[in-house]
């Protein structure tokens, strides 16, 4: 698909490392099954991943982590 954030990049199929922060936790997961821009380097997530890397960092948030270094189990 086309990169909606730089307009002129493609995007391919990859896999990313996603970094949240909440509430003073830093969760780190890898691996992240991605669209990723060739261009701009920016990754697209898919719904059902985005909602999957979202409960992970809402685990690690709830253990009042600190920082925390998954990775992601598909
Ligand atoms: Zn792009």
């Amino acid at each position: 698909m086309k990169c909606s954030l730089c307009k002129t990049g493609e995007t391919h199929p990859g896999k990313t490392t996603v970094t949240l922060e909440r509430d003073g936790s830093v969760i780190v997961i890898r691996d992240v099954p991605a669209e990723i821009c060739e261009d701009c380097g920016e990754y697209f997530l898919d719904e059902v991943t985005t909602r999957r890397v979202f409960m992970t960092a809402e685990q690690a948030c709830s253990r009042h982590v600190e920082v925390e270094i998954q990775r992601y189990a598909a």
